[in-house]
């Protein structure tokens, strides 16, 4: 996940281990504090991450991603705990009705790509319609850091894509630190896969509960 690092020489990578210690204590310090809950401390590390990509623009760094390319969202996507709560309780929010559409849909991707660990087939995203993401506002991650300098290179489905160096910097900083901190409060930092998480999240309605008491409640990723 971090290989990019490598290519970062030492001052860089120390420069980066200060940035991630800097965002973990200020994450630390909403989770200290007695009124957080994971919808705001998730949104405030989403706001984040969005500030990192408007100020990587600034210096003008020129992404190839535009509304309705989705070329990314055929790829295999994993989320962290609190980003599936999230998710959860904003789909929550929907009518019922789009509610078991929305279900039925991340089932029936389940049933047709379980056999297909290796990802051969690059299925879209369940949360794709129509080349947009209908969750865009809650996305993992995971999407808010994918992206391309080069939209050739998604097209023909390069090996490697060119992405901001520094883009990829600052958002594993942010996201090291955040993780940091939540493994200090003893909360489960791993990564599950993207849809069996969302999944579990909507059917479980105490596992919300169950992972601030310190449980892992996913499957890790396989
Ligand atoms: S959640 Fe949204 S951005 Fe992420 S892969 Fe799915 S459709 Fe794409």
């Amino acid at each position: 996940m971090n290989s990019f690092r490598d290519n970062l020489s030492p001052e860089e990578q120390a420069h980066l281990v200060t940035v991630q210690g800097k965002v973990k204590q200020v994450f630390l310090r909403r989770l200290q504090a007695p009124e957080w809950s994971v919808i705001s401390f998730v949104a405030e590390w989403n706001r984040a991450q969005d500030d990192i990509g408007l100020a990587n623009q600034g210096e003008g760094v020129e992404l190839a991603c535009r509304a309705g390319c989705s070329h990314c969202c055929h790829a295999s996507v994993e989320i962290f705990s609190p980003e599936a709560f999230a998710i959860v309780r904003t789909l929550k929010t929907l009518p019922a009705d789009r509610l078991s559409a929305i279900r039925q849909r991340l089932l029936e991707y389940e049933l047709d790509n379980i056999d297909d660990p290796a990802w051969t087939k690059r299925p879209a995203c369940p949360f794709l319609d129509d080349h947009r993401c209908s969750i865009y506002a809650v996305r993992p991650v995971a999407c808010r850091q994918a992206h391309s300098l080069d939209v050739k290179a998604c097209e023909n489905d390069a090996p490697h894509i060119p992405q901001s160096l520094n883009l990829l910097a600052g958002m594993s900083a942010l996201s090291g630190g955040v993780m940091d901190a939540l493994a200090v409060k003893g909360l489960d930092t791993a990564a599950y896969d993207f849809v069996p998480a969302v999944l579990l999240a909507l059917d479980d309605p105490g596992c919300e509960e169950r992972w601030l008491a310190g449980e892992r409640v996913f499957s890790p990723v396989t």
